[in-house]
C-alpha cells in the first residue's frame, strides 16, 4: 500500500468515526421499491387491512375471506377462507414471463463445472419430477419430510416439492450432528428423509451419510430414506451400500422423468413448514409456519426491505437450513420471480476473495450476510474485496446478531462503496420474517441500530412491568400485535407456545388481543426517531455486584478498540462480585495480543460503560465457538469460564477451539 493510500485511508476512518447517520444514496432512493414515509402512518390507520397488499403479492386459487381472525389469541390466523401453493406462487405463476430466466444460480464446490443455472422452466419440471417421486414414496398431504442437505440444488428442489403436495418439510442445518437429527424427526414424528451421500467443505469430501445413518439409528420409528448423489457425480465416494429403505434419488426421478403433479390447493392456515430453532438457548423449538401469512410476510418483506426485483440477481449468503434461507433464499425471493443465488462453498475457500469473485462475476445487486461474516472480511483486509468489481451492489443486509458500528462503517465503505443503502435486518425463526430494519429508500440509517418497526408493526420497548422504558433506557422487546408471519405454535406444544412467547407479558386467561404481547426474549433501547438498538438475548446479561450488563454492550465496546476483530464476553462465578466479565477476543491482522493490548481494551470498556463492566480476564483466540449461522455459543465459553464441564458442542461449525480457548485461560 503506497503512503497516499493509507492516508486516505486515515481521512476516511476520522471522517467515518464521527458520523453516525447517513442518508440513503440518492441513486437507490430513485429506483426504491418503496419510498413514500407516508406508509408507516397509512398501515397503522389501516391495520389490520394493511396486510391485504401483501396478501395481494400472491396468487390465490381461493380469496381469503378474512384478513385476521383473532378471536382465540394467541392462536393467531391470517388470510382466512384463502386457498393457495407455495409452490405454484414461486414457480408456476413465472413461467409466462420467466421460463427462460434464471430462478437460481447455484454455485458449486470446489468444481467449477458442477454451477448450474436453473431456469424457471428447469425447476418446475424440477419440482414436478420431485414431487411425483414423495409421492410415489407414500407421502401424503400433511406428512412431515425431513430434509437434511446442504447447500446443493436438491435442497430448494424438494423443498418446493414437499409444498407442491401439500408435505410440510422440517430442513435439518447439515452441519447438525447425528443426535440434532434424530431430536428433531423424533419430536415431528417424520417418516420421509431427503439426504445426500456428501458434500465437499474447503475442498474436501465430507461423509454425509455415515452422519445420517447415525442418526436414523436413533429414530423411533420406520423411515423412508431418499439419497442423493452428491459426491459419486465427481467420482468421489465411500463406498456406502443403501438399506433396503433407503432409495437412490437418481433412480426414483428416472422412473418419473417428465411428471407433472397438481400443486395441492392448500388453506392459507395449512402448515407449510417446522422448523426448530438453532438451540442456542435450549432446547431446539419445532417452529410452525404456514402458508399464506408467511409466504406473504416473506414475498412483502423481499420486496419492500431488499428492494428485490425480478431482473434481480439476489445473493444471500446464508445457509438454507436457517430461517434465513428459507425465507431469503426460497420463499421470498422465488415468490417475487427474482434470480435467487445459492452458494455451496464458504467464503474463504479457495481464497479469501471467494464471495467478491462471485458477486462480481455474477453482477450480484444485492448482498445478505451476517455481521460474523462482515467482521471476518474486515479481520481479513480490504485488499480482497478492492481487487474486484463490486458496483452491481445496489443493497446490503445484514442478520443475525447486532452489527457494531465499525463493522457497518466497514461493510458501507469497502463492499458497497457509500452507494448502497445497509439493511440490518432484526428478526427471528418465530417471525417468519423481518421485523426491525429501516426501509431502504425511506429511512436515514444509524450504524450499530437496526432502525424503526417494519409498518404496521407495534414493537415496543418495555420494563419488567410492561410499562414502556424512557428512551435511550434499556428494555424489553415486546411485539403488541400480530402479523401474518408469525409463528402459530410450536408444534405440538401449545403449552410451550405459550409459556416460551407469550406468558411474560400477557394476561394469559383473557381472550382480549389487547391482553396479548408477544416476548422475543431480546433486550433493546430506543431513541427519540423510533430506532431500536436490538442489545442481544436479555439471558445473556452478567450480574457483576447487582448491576446487570448486557453483554452486547460490552462486546461493542470492546470491538471499538483499535485492532479488535470481533469479542464475546460471558460472566464467571466470583467470589466477591456474585459474576465478572470474561472477554474473548480476537485480533485483526498485524496486531498483538499482549499486556498494551489488553490494556486497552479494558480501558475501552472503562470508557464506554464503566468500571464496573471492567474484565476480569481478557483471554485472546483466533476464533469463537460459533454455530453454523454464526451465533457465538456463549455458553460454552461461560463453562470455560466457569471451569465447567463443556456442553454439547456438536452444532459448533468449528468445535476444535474450545479445548484451544480453555488451555489458553488455564495460563
Ligand atoms: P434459539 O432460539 O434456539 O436459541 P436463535 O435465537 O439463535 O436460536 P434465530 O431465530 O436464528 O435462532 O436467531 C434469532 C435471534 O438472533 C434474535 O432473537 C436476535 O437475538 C438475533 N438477531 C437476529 N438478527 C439480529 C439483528 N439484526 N440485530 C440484533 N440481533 C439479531
Ligand atoms: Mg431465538
Amino acid at each position: 500500500m503506497t503512503d497516499e493510500g493509507s492516508n486516505d485511508d486515515v481521512e476516511l476512518e476520522v471522517r467515518l468515526a464521527e458520523q453516525d447517520e447517513f442518508e440513503p444514496p440518492e441513486s437507490f432512493v430513485e429506483q426504491a421499491n418503496v419510498t413514500d414515509a407516508g406508509i408507516y402512518e397509512e398501515f397503522e390507520e389501516n391495520w389490520p387491512d394493511c396486510w391485504e397488499g401483501a396478501a395481494d403479492l400472491l396468487s390465490w386459487d381461493e380469496d381469503y375471506e378474512t384478513v385476521l381472525d383473532d378471536s382465540n389469541p394467541p392462536f393467531y390466523e391470517w388470510f382466512t377462507g384463502g386457498k393457495l401453493n407455495a409452490s405454484y406462487n414461486c414457480i408456476d405463476r413465472h413461467l409466462p414471463e420467466r421460463a427462460d430466466e434464471a430462478a437460481l444460480e447455484w454455485v458449486g464446490e470446489p468444481v467449477e463445472e458442477d454451477n448450474r443455472t436453473i431456469t424457471y422452466e428447469e425447476l418446475h419440471r424440477e419440482v414436478n419430477e420431485a414431487a411425483a417421486v414423495l409421492r410415489d414414496l407414500g407421502v401424503g398431504e400433511d406428512d412431515i419430510v425431513t430434509l437434511y442437505m446442504p447447500m446443493i440444488p436438491q435442497l430448494p428442489i424438494v423443498m418446493l416439492a414437499c409444498a407442491r403436495i401439500g408435505a410440510p418439510h422440517s430442513v435439518v442445518f447439515a452441519g447438525f450432528s447425528a443426535e440434532a437429527l434424530a431430536t428433531r424427526m423424533n419430536a415431528a414424528d417424520s417418516e420421509y428423509l431427503v439426504t445426500c451421500d456428501g458434500y465437499y467443505r474447503r475442498g474436501d469430501p465430507l461423509d454425509h451419510l455415515e452422519k445420517t445413518n447415525t442418526g436414523l439409528a436413533d429414530v423411533e420409528h420406520g423411515v423412508d430414506t431418499v439419497v442423493v448423489d452428491r459426491l459419486g457425480s465427481n467420482g468421489d465416494d465411500f463406498g456406502h451400500d443403501l438399506a433396503d429403505d433407503q432409495h437412490d434419488y437418481d433412480d426414483l426421478l428416472a422412473d418419473h422423468e417428465g411428471a407433472t403433479v397438481e400443486p395441492v390447493e392448500r388453506d392459507a392456515e395449512d402448515m407449510l413448514f417446522l422448523m426448530y430453532t438453532s438451540g442456542t438457548t435450549g432446547q431446539p423449538k419445532g417452529v410452525k409456519h404456514t402458508t399464506a401469512g408467511y409466504l406473504a410476510w416473506t414475498a412483502w418483506t423481499s420486496q419492500s426491505v431488499l428492494d428485490i426485483k425480478p431482473e434481480d440477481t439476489y445473493f444471500c449468503a446464508a445457509d438454507i437450513g436457517w430461517i434465513t434461507g428459507h425465507s431469503y433464499i426460497v420463499y421470498g425471493p422465488l415468490a417475487l420471480g427474482t434470480t435467487s443465488m445459492m452458494y455451496e462453498g464458504t467464503p474463504d475457500y479457495p481464497t479469501r476473495e471467494r464471495l467478491w469473485e462471485i458477486i462480481e462475476a455474477y453482477e450480484a445487486d444485492q448482498l445478505y450476510t451476517a455481521p460474523t461474516a462482515i467482521r471476518s472480511f474486515m479481520k481479513w483486509g480490504e485488499e480482497y474485496p478492492e481487487r474486484h468489481d463490486l458496483s452491481s451492489l445496489r443493497l446490503l443486509g445484514t442478520v443475525g446478531e447486532p452489527i457494531n458500528p465499525r463493522a457497518w462503517k466497514w461493510y458501507y465503505t469497502h463492499i458497497g462503496n457509500e452507494e448502497a443503502p445497509i439493511v440490518d435486518t432484526w428478526w427471528q425463526t418465530e417471525t417468519g420474517g423481518h421485523m426491525v430494519t429501516t426501509l431502504p429508500g425511506v429511512n436515514d440509517m444509524k450504524p450499530g441500530s437496526a432502525g424503526p418497526a417494519l409498518p404496521g408493526l407495534d414493537v415496543q420497548i418495555v420494563d419488567t412491568s410492561g410499562e414502556a422504558v424512557e428512551q435511550g433506557r434499556a428494555g424489553y422487546l415486546t411485539v403488541q400485535k400480530p402479523w401474518p408471519g408469525m409463528l402459530r405454535t410450536l408444534y405440538n406444544n401449545d403449552e410451550r407456545f405459550i409459556e416460551e412467547y407469550w406468558a411474560e407479558y400477557s394476561d394469559t386467561d383473557s381472550d382480549d388481543p389487547e391482553d396479548w404481547v408477544y416476548f422475543p426474549e431480546d433486550g433493546a433501547k430506543v431513541d427519540e426517531d423510533g430506532y431500536i438498538t436490538v442489545l442481544g438475548r436479555v439471558d445473556d446479561v452478567i450480574n457483576v455486584s447487582g448491576h446487570r450488563l448486557g453483554t452486547m454492550e460490552i462486546e461493542s465496546a470492546i470491538v471499538g478498540v483499535e485492532g479488535v476483530a470481533e469479542a464475546a464476553v460471558v460472566g464467571g462465578e466470583h467470589d466477591l462480585k456474585g459474576e465478572a466479565v470474561y472477554a474473548y477476543v480476537i485480533l485483526e491482522e498485524g496486531y498483538e495480543g499482549d499486556d498494551e493490548m489488553r490494556a486497552a481494551i479494558v480501558e475501552g470498556v472503562e470508557d464506554a460503560i464503566g468500571p464496573i463492566a471492567r474484565p476480569e480476564a481478557v483471554v485472546f483466540t483466533p476464533e469463537l465457538p460459533k454455530t453454523r449461522s454464526g451465533k457465538i455459543m456463549r455458553r460454552l465459553l461461560e463453562d470455560i469460564a466457569n471451569d465447567e464441564e463443556l456442553g454439547d458442542t456438536s452444532t459448533l461449525q468449528n468445535p476444535e477451539i474450545v479445548e484451544d480457548i480453555r488451555g489458553k485461560s488455564d495460563d
